[in-house]
């Protein structure tokens, strides 16, 4: 056989070009890499064959921020505003639990969680990411490991220099795994000194990786920043050398028109998190603006502590409603571009889009298949609508990354969701007695 595996539905969306279709198609793998898309009528006969036959495939979702280990604090601490949910309650759970454990107990989670919902690529930001990276590779899952550098010591790192160091280390043992792309991570322009950031920018440089960043995220950061260093964060970041075409700026709700211009001239990539600038109450992000600039805008969910989950399809659809309803225009954000941001701009943001992202032959078999035939997603007029606007992640049935089943027929393959499950219990026991002395 010439092909692995050819994967049959009525309906396939590639991504590329923006809102296609392609009715009774089907996709062939072979290697791990898409190798043909064809008429159902005339595809070739492969190794395996996956009927789908009520079902949407599309590329996987490329989730492009989120702190993956965080699952762990999902409803430890909600409804609270960023600076006293991040002091008070966030850092010191840190201080308290974070170690090698936490990290791998909580990126299982998480790796279930995304694999169950579709996500097949995440942008993570933790300490102790050597774990993240390792349940990531083994789960099947392609990760992008944001090497976190930030001047408040950690169970991970005493001071910067520790930081960098060990991301430094993480980078180069991980950047030959075929699923793993290491990132530098420093965490916002508020806890990083001028000296840190031109180091990270140096260390970057030279080992030629992209940096992940929470940027502008409140509206406090760009009083304090203006206090501190007599400028705005984006200003700041600009003088050290940080704005360029290899940075993923998060979140980005405050932002001037020569902000945004400067961004679009710079190639900076902007991950939206809706639903934790939501929940946080931290602004909003510009998007059609950011779009009308020529912006690439991702999408993420950001950590489960402040979103709560790491639903992608659940995201999108944020996305698309909060474009319409802030704009005060019902065409901003259509269907067709939120999934582009929810796919194809994220492997843009993170340097994959040659590999993932959409459906093209040639790149690798990263999909996903959703099944349209439930009450909430019928009738079919147009499968994108479904996905974007009615589908919810539970109907996602399969998913393949490098044309590996992680996911089938609802059976993850690659983890042990009952054990991953009875270790968060586990943690929860352990947090709460701590944190409410011992009472549950
Ligand atoms: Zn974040």
């Amino acid at each position: 056989m010439d092909f692995d595996l050819c994967l049959k539905a009525p309906w396939i969306i590639p991504v590329e070009p923006r809102g296609q279709v392609l009715r009774d198609y089907a996709v062939l793998v072979r290697g791990g890499r898409i190798a043909a898309i064809s008429p159902q009528a005339t595809a070739p006969a492969a190794a395996h064959t996956v009927d789908l036959p009520s079902h949407v495939l599309l590329p996987g979702l490329v989730n492009a921020h989120t702190h993956a280990a965080m699952t762990l604090f999902r409803g430890l601490a909600d409804d609270l505003p960023l600076p006293q949910w991040l002091h008070e309650h966030i850092w010191p759970a840190e201080g308290r639990h974070v170690n090698g454990d936490f990290a791998r107990d909580g990126s299982a989670l998480a790796a279930l969680e995304m694999i169950r919902g579709g996500t097949t690529c995440f942008a993570d930001m933790y300490f102790f990411a050597d774990e993240t990276a390792r349940v990531a590779s083994g789960a099947g899952l392609r990760a992008a490991l944001g090497l976190v550098v930030i001047d408040v010591p950690t169970a991970w790192a005493r001071d910067p220099e520790e930081y960098l160091s060990r991301g430094v280390a993480l980078c180069d043992k991980w950047r030959h795994d075929p699923l793993i792309t290491p990132l530098l991570a420093p965490h916002a322009p508020y806890s990083v000194s001028d000296e840190t950031l031109t180091r990270i920018r140096v260390c970057a440089d030279e080992l030629d990786i992209a940096l992940h960043m929470h940027i502008h995220e409140t509206a406090g950061e760009i009083t304090q920043s203006l206090h501190t260093h007599g400028m705005r964060p984006l200003a700041r970041l600009d003088r050290l050398g940080l704005l360029h075409a290899n940075l993923m700026a998060v979140h980005m709700t405050q932002l001037t028109a020569d902000e945004i211009a400067l961004c679009a001239e710079r190639g900076v990539s902007i991950v939206h998190c809706p639903e934790s600038n939501l929940k946080i109450a931290a602004g909003l992000c510009p998007v059609t603006a950011l779009i009308a600039a020529g912006i690439p805008v991702a999408l993420g969910t950001d950590g489960a502590a402040s979103n709560n989950d790491l639903d992608m399809l659940g995201e999108m659809r944020t996305a698309a409603l909060l474009a319409k309803g802030t704009s005060g225009d019902a065409t901003a954000v259509p269907a067709a571009v939120a999934l582009e941001m929810a796919t194809l701009n994220g492997a843009r943001a993170l340097g994959l889009a040659d590999d993932i992202g959409s459906l093209v032959v040639g790149k690798s078999a990263d999909l996903i298949a959703i099944d349209l035939n439930a009450p909430a997603t019928q009738p079919v007029y147009d499968p994108l609508s479904q996905i974007v606007y009615a589908a919810s992640r539970d109907q996602v049935t399969h998913v393949w990354v490098a044309g590996r089943a992680l996911m089938r027929d609802r059976h993850v393959l690659t983890l042990d969701e009952r054990a991953i499950i009875g270790r968060a219990g586990a943690w929860r026991d352990k947090i709460r007695a701590h944190d409410h002395g011992g009472i549950s």
